[in-house]
């Protein structure tokens, strides 16, 4: 049988591992070192389980989504994690970190933002802890997020506007990572999801991996089973699809379907479906595919999703695409703008667009009647209301 968690190396088959400059490898190796005794101590998940439940929300409710039951033949449940403080699932991943940043000794926190969530909910645990924090954001992602701008900034966060390259995530990503190297000792280096090196990608499946691991006593409760046939989400970097199956890797039973952003078209260019489009090389310090020239420079991707608009997919998604545990789909913007648009009329929920990629998948599947199917609403649609309001 496969295996689909990390070895010891790091790896998941052929992809993930550590490509990091020297002057970090002390400090990832030290994360490395620390993160599972903590994750695993008593007082770090008293801790983390509190801050779930009465700041979080949490446990996010399972819905039974009956009209769209009805429209796709199935039994289709809805993971919540829209209803999150902060509107998303980034949040479970950005309190768990700062925890174990605390527990490392460290006294100032950095990110990398695309689209602004993951600054958000960094900014927030950071507000919430007193900690500094600084924010790195292409610059032309400054001006297309102003909300979220906004938003870290009440919180307190710093955030420094990336001039170089193509002024996006990547350039984000790289400022960061040379801020890191500046001031490893103190600084702890949030990622916000399933990627980067080794241990973030399984550090942050472990943060998330509350999502299944609730999942399997509300089916129980809900279906009489502690498992579905179909868990479906969108993939970005990959981490809310992460604690979706985290639990349900090794089950066989529950068939695992991906969504990821196909923007306009696989084969226009225009994409960000890294898994389906992509190649395999190294970016931000792992092994995975991404969408690079025959040269190894990274191509911007482009979704009209800015949260699935990363240049690759995280190493556990890579593996499991590779070893067909995943069924992989690309959803294109018109299939996530309809599917948006169906979901809030058939049930009164608007989902994220991100989410809105998961839902796409539904006109692709063919299910029977009695297959339980869940599909995490990753986040809400507040924030896309403007390019909602473009395209009715
Ligand atoms: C960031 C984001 C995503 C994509 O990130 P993953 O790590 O792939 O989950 C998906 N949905 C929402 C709402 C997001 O904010």
């Amino acid at each position: 049988m496969d295996n689909y968690n990390v070895d010891n190396r790091g790896f998941y088959g052929r992809y993930g591992g550590a490509y990091v400059p020297e002057i970090l490898y002390k400090t990832v190796d030290d994360l490395r070192r620390a993160y599972l005794p903590v994750l695993e101590s008593e007082d770090f998940q008293r801790e983390y389980r509190g801050l779930l439940r009465d700041y979080v929300g949490r446990p996010s409710p399972l819905y039974y989504a009956s009209r769209m039951s009805e429209r796709y033949g199935c039994r289709l449940f809805l993971k919540r994690e829209d209803l999150n403080h902060t509107g998303a699932h980034k949040i479970n991943n950005a309190l768990g970190q700062i925890l174990l940043a605390r527990r490392m000794g460290k006294t100032r926190i950095i990110a990398e933002t695309g689209a602004g969530q993951h600054g958000v909910a960094t900014a927030t645990a950071c507000a919430l802890f007193g900690m500094p924090c600084t924010v790195y954001q292409g610059a032309l992602d400054v001006q297309r997020q102003h909300m979220n701008v906004e938003r870290m900034k009440m919180l307190g966060a710093e955030v420094v506007p990336v001039n170089t390259g193509n002024q996006t995530l990547k350039d984000a990503t790289n400022e960061a990572i040379r801020d890191w190297c500046c001031h490893p000792a103190e600084t702890f280096y949030i990622i916000g999801s399933t990627v980067g090196p080794h241990p973030y990608p399984d550090l942050v499946a472990r943060l998330q991996s509350i999502i299944s691991e609730e999942l399997r006593w509300q089916l129980e409760e809900k279906v009489g089973r502690n498992y579905p046939d179909y868990l479906m989400a969108c993939v970005g970097g990959g981490s809310n699809a992460a604690g979706t199956i985290y639990h349900y890797l090794d089950d066989e039973r529950v068939k695992i379907v991906l969504a990821e952003a196909g923007g306009l078209g696989i084969d226009s260019g225009q994409t960000a479906a890294s898994l389906q489009a992509g190649t395999v090389g190294i970016l931000h310090g792992s092994k995975i595919k991404l969408m690079q020239t025959a040269d190894g420079q990274i191509i911007e991707p482009y979704s009209i999703s800015a949260g699935l608009d990363y240049p690759g997919t995280g190493p556990i998604h890579c593996h499991l695409s590779d070893t067909h545990r995943a069924k992989v789909v690309a959803v294109n913007d018109d299939e996530a703008l309809r599917a948006a648009f169906e979901l809030t009329r058939l049930e009164g929920i608007i989902p994220a667009l991100e989410s809105a990629h998961a839902l796409g998948a539904l006109p692709k599947m063919h299910f029977n009647p009695d297959d339980i199917v869940v599909l995490t609403v990753s986040g809400r649609g507040d924030k896309d209301l403007e390019t909602y309001l473009k395209n009715v």
